[in-house]
């Protein structure tokens, strides 16, 4: 058995760059998928709490990508502007309901380009089924992300199911469980580097999307590095203005931000307003700190994955992954002063 590697287990190694500058690294994706989208291809997560409206348009201004909660309607996902349809993706699940709302979006004129079809465990016989079937209903309009999965053998089922883009990531997430619930999961660095192997071989299939685990802006670096298409996050983009799950807080008479996982106990109660007796919670919540607006936090991680491409002479993101070489390490920055 061979020991596989987190973000934090590896380093990009610098390499001889004639990029002088962040200023002349381009951090687009033209003409990216089936159907084309051109965009910087870092993706809000689908979380109730991040995948929101409010974060679709303001994310829109740089050109990254929205993957909206399942729990809106369709007149409130309509409601967004042209450019925040156009940087969104609608989300379904095994639902009906979620099912039905994107039937009655792609009823009415839009601009998506991209419909998200997530469940925590995309090995599962009725998930390809559900994918095949949109793919088959809308597969002319609109590019689909699904998952999740961690090994070549999840990229094959989701790639013949229909999907253009694979989300990969299964316990790797900030406000997930499922590794301590489980004991399942894959190291979130290797899953995307194999996965990305195997999508490469596949003819027609767009890319993985590496789906969680990233805690600072370097991680979005080591993923784009390993040759992800896109990259999906929650927690980072957690406790903005623009992210749900603002609660008051009775011992400071304030409102303060929460984070939760979709499959915590408190996203069971709060969108289905119940749990079944066989399923347990695997997912937490987490009262976060204030950050007001995202754009800091785009312009933090954009100024990060450019320089990182100038460490290893990139213009671009694709020269990042074709340029990048990893060494495993015992440690991955100095501690000294905190985190
Ligand atoms: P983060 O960027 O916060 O590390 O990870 C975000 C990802 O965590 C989401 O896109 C989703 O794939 C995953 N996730 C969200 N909620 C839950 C949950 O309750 N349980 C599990 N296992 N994963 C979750």
């Amino acid at each position: 058995m061979e020991t596989q590697l987190d973000y934090s287990d590896i380093l990009i190694v610098p390499r001889h760059s004639s990029v002088n500058s962040r200023s002349e690294v381009d951090l687009m994706r033209v003409n990216m998928g089936r159907i084309p989208w051109s965009g910087v291809p870092i993706v809000a997560a689908n979380m109730a709490t991040i995948g929101t409206l409010e974060m679709a348009e303001a994310l829109a201004k740089s050109m990254w990508l929205t993957c909206l909660h399942k729990h809106y309607t369709a007149a409130e996902i309509l409601s967004l502007s042209r450019d925040g349809q156009y940087f969104s993706a609608p989300t379904i699940g095994l639902d009906t309901t979620s099912r039905e709302t994107f039937r009655q979006v792609m009823e009415k004129r839009n601009d998506f380009k991209f419909v998200c079809i997530d469940v925590a465990n995309g090995y599962i016989d009725n998930f390809s089924e559900l994918v095949y079937n949109i793919r088959r209903e809308y597969g002319d309009r609109v590019n689909i992300i699904a998952g999740n999965v961690v090994t070549p053998e999840g990229v094959r089922l989701l790639c013949k199911a229909g999907a253009d883009f694979i989300k990969v990531g299964i316990g790797p997430g900030s406000a997930c469980t499922t590794r301590k619930m489980t004991g399942v999961g894959f190291p979130q660095f290797s899953a995307v580097q194999m996965c990305v192997k195997e999508a490469r071989q596949i003819p027609g299939l767009s890319g993985i999307v590496a789906d969680g685990g990233c805690v600072h802006p370097g991680d979005v670096s080591k993923a784009f590095a390993a040759g992800a298409q896109m990259v999906m996050l929650g927690g980072m983009l957690a406790g903005h203005d623009e992210a749900g799950g603002w609660e008051f807080d009775y011992t400071t008479n304030t409102m303060v931000p929460t984070f939760y996982g979709m499959a915590s106990e408190h996203a069971m109660q709060t969108h289905y307003n119940q749990r079944n007796h066989y399923r347990a919670a695997e997912g937490k919540r987490v009262v976060i700190e204030q950050k007001g607006p995202v754009e800091n936090t785009v312009r933090e991680i954009m100024g990060g994955v450019r320089s990182a491409c100038t460490y290893v002479g990139a213009k671009n993101l694709d020269e990042l992954s074709k340029n990048s070489d990893f060494i495993k390490v015992n440690r991955q920055y100095n501690t000294a002063f905190g985190d």
